[in-house]
Formats: structure tokens, C-alpha cells, sequence
């Protein structure tokens, strides 16, 4: 196990109901920003509970935060804080929104152009505004991270940040805020929470147990789970599961101390600014290609992951890891998710614009021993097709 800290600051309010405590958490002399996305949150009457919880707090509103959230957009909602003195921020939604949030109170407060903040490295971050979020889309992990990924369709990139400053102050996970999503969103947030896990258990060299017991059991979980999900929408136990499982996959708590990979994700960031495709999907695309191409070091891992996620011990070594990879592929396919590039309307000339972009934004060295280079990257993709 490699040298770690561990410190995650952001205070969890679970379960049914948890809106009506917001102005336990919130300061009482806040003038809050509430920030939400694209109208699901009015539809679903979240936003009222919200509203009700903070009546006797000064707030007001900023909506229409894209999924994969555009950067103009949050330079919008920094001149809002701006204009009316804000000192706390309320995130209300899912990935997108909170990921917005973070990106926002980091931005409010920066000398320079905010834009340094995704492309010099969030390292120049020294402060960002309080947040707080409710949750209502259990997938990214946002609610109790410190990073988040924006897009600027102008210069076709989707780049990610990460800064200590960004974790929220709280977050409200009620699970039965869940259960106006679509299945699509479901499916998109059982992938995503299933990647993030991947990223950060199926590396090389493996010597850490506690993370991998975790890791191995919150696998477990989606797979049983993420299905089931979708079959009994309002079951309110498996929600709860669901979206404490995103939560754990991503906070910290079994990235610590183990190499972490991530190349399945940048490599998906880059598909979603080139046609917009849901983030969850590009995971499922490049995931399967990734584990085949990369199953040369990742061999003894595999073989972890093929006996104590998938239960395969029958046949060779190399059938074992083929079907643990195949299986991985039929999960995504049972949530609704196609796997394959082409799937999306991708081709094969379309591939050199995703290598090319992951160049320009000096993501050339992936993986958890930065050794995947843009024509690994090609092979991985065209065998994604
Ligand atoms: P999302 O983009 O936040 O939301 C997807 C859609 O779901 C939106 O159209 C939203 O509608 C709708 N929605 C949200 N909650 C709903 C509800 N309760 N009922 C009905 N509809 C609802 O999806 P996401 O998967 O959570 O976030 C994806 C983003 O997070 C991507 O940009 C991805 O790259 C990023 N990400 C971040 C991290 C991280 O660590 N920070 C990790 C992985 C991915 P409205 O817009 O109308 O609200
Ligand atoms: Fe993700």
C-alpha cells in the first residue's frame, strides 16, 4: 500500500426527508445562491422543498446548468454572486450541477482568468466559496468529492479539476429524490459509479486488501443492484443502496493508497465534447477495449476481479479474464447501455479527432503508470468500434 492521507470534510445528510434540515447547515446570516440545472428540479417539486427548508433564509436562484456543464454558463452564475453579494452556494441536482457548483465558487474567488483553473492545473486554486448540495442523481460521487469536469464546446474540450477547497460543506442524499429519474439516468449512474470503482481497484501492483474488500463489494452491489433498480423504481431499499454505493465509489475512501487509472474516463471525456454523448456511455464504450488491451499488466488483477466480483473460476487464466471483460460488457448491455463506438455514431475516421484532442490537452501519458500513449489509445479505440 503507498502512502496516503485521508480527509474528506464533507458532511453526509441521508435518507428520507433530509431537505427540512438544510437551515440546520446552512449559516444563518447566508445569502445563498441555489443552483440547479435544467428544470427536472422544478418538475419533481425538489426545488419547493428547497425553497420551504430555506424560507426564513435570503436566497436567490440560478438555473439551467447543462448536463456535462458549460463553462460560459458558470461565468454567468459567477457574475449572478457577483451582483448580489453571495456567500454560500447550493447545488441542487445531479453530477452536472454540483460539478458546476464547485466550479463556480472556485472561480468567484480567483484572480486570474478562470479558465487557468482547468487548463494550468487547479493547483493556482488557493480558496472557493462554502457549498452545500442535495443530490438527486446518485452516480458522479460529486456530492462528497473535491473534483468535478466542465465543458467548452467552443474549444471541443471536456477537462476535469480537482482542488481541496471543493468539497461541499454537506450534502443531502435522500433516495427517494431518485425515483423521477428516467432509466436512462439510473443506467448512466450504475455505469459511471461501476467505472469509478474499476478505475481505482483494477490496477497494478495490487497489496491492498482493506481497499480491494470494498471495492470488490461495491461492485457487487451495482451489479445486483443497478438491474433491479430499474425493474422496482420506488423500492425504496435499493435506492438507498444505490446511491450510498455511488457516493463510496468515489470519495476517497478506496482510492486511498492504491495506483488509480482514469484513462477509461479521459479517454470518454473527449468522446462526450466531440458529439455529447452521456458520459456513463463513453465509460461503457472504452472500458471493455481498455481491460482487453491492458490485460498484459493488469493480469493478476484480473483474475482477482473475474473470481471475487464475477464468481468465474472455470477454465484457463486467459478464458477466465475473457469472460470476466465479456461480462463487464453484458452488465452495461443489461442496464440499456450499448457498448460499442459505433453504437453512438462514431467511426472509424472520427477516432484520430479523439486522439488528437486528448494530445492538445496533454493527456498523453494514461493510466496508473502514465504509460498509455495516444497510439495505445488508437488501438483501444478501434477496438471499441
Ligand atoms: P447530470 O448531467 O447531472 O444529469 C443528467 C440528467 O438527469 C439531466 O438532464 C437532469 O435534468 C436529469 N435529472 C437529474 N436529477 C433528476 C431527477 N431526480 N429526476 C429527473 N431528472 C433528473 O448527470 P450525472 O450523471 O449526475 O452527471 C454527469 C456529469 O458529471 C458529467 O459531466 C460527468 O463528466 C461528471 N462527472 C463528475 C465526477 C466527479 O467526480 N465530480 C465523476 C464522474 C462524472 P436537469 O438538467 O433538468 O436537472
Ligand atoms: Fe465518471
Amino acid at each position: 500500500m503507498k502512502n496516503f492521507d485521508f480527509h474528506n470534510p464533507t458532511k453526509i445528510l441521508f435518507g428520507k426527508g433530509r431537505i427540512a434540515d438544510l437551515n440546520d447547515h446552512v449559516p444563518a446570516d447566508a445569502k445563498v445562491l441555489i443552483i440547479y440545472g435544467g428544470g427536472s428540479a422544478e418538475r419533481t417539486g425538489v426545488l419547493g422543498q428547497v425553497r420551504a427548508a430555506l424560507c426564513d433564509r435570503t436566497f436567490i436562484e440560478f438555473g439551467g446548468i447543462e448536463p456535462n456543464p458549460r463553462y460560459a454558463t458558470t461565468l454567468n452564475a459567477v457574475q449572478a454572486i457577483k451582483d448580489n453579494d453571495i456567500t454560500f452556494l447550493l447545488a441542487v441536482g445531479g453530477g452536472s450541477v454540483i460539478d458546476a457548483t464547485k466550479f463556480i465558487a472556485m472561480a468567484a474567488l480567483y484572480e486570474g482568468d478562470p479558465w487557468e483553473i482547468l487548463t494550468s492545473g487547479s493547483s493556482k486554486v488557493t480558496a472557493a466559496m462554502p457549498l452545500g448540495s442535495v443530490l438527486t442523481l446518485p452516480a458522479t460521487g460529486s456530492e462528497m468529492n473535491n473534483g468535478g469536469v466542465i465543458t467548452n464546446p467552443e474549444k471541443i474540450a471536456k477537462l476535469p479539476f480537482r482542488s481541496p477547497h471543493c468539497y461541499p460543506v454537506f450534502s443531502v442524499l435522500d433516495p427517494e429524490l431518485t425515483y423521477t429519474l428516467p432509466a436512462r439516468q439510473i443506467a448512466n449512474g450504475a455505469a459511471d459509479a461501476f467505472v469509478h470503482i474499476v478505475e481505482q481497484y483494477l490496477t497494478y501492483p495490487s497489496a491492498s486488501h482493506v481497499q480491494d474488500g470494498f471495492a470488490e463489494s461495491l461492485l457487487r452491489t451495482l451489479i445486483d443492484l443497478g438491474p433491479k433498480s430499474l425493474e422496482t423504481p420506488e423500492d425504496y431499499d435499493i435506492r438507498a443502496s444505490l446511491m450510498w454505493t455511488a457516493t463510496l465509489a468515489l470519495n476517497g475512501l478506496i482510492g486511498a493508497g492504491v495506483p488509480q487509472d482514469w484513462a477509461t474516463h479521459m479517454i470518454g471525456h473527449e468522446i462526450t465534447a466531440l458529439n455529447d454523448t452521456d458520459h456513463a456511455r463513453t465509460l461503457a464504450v472504452v472500458l471493455p477495449s481498455l481491460l482487453s488491451d491492458q490485460r498484459g499488466h493488469k493480469y493478476e488483477k484480473l483474475l482477482q476481479y473475474a473470481t471475487n466480483v464475477w464468481g468465474i473460476n472455470e477454465g484457463s487464466d486467459d478464458q477466465r479474464i475473457d469472460a470476466a471483460i465479456d461480462a463487464t460488457r453484458a452488465f452495461f448491455e443489461k442496464l440499456g447501455i450499448k457498448t460499442r463506438l459505433s453504437d453512438y455514431g462514431i467511426a472509424a475516421a472520427e477516432i484520430e479527432l479523439i486522439v488528437t484532442a486528448l494530445q492538445e490537452h496533454g493527456m498523453t501519458a494514461l493510466g496508473e503508470h502514465n504509460d498509455i500513449t495516444p497510439s495505445d489509445v488508437r488501438r483501444i479505440l478501434e477496438a471499441s468500434l
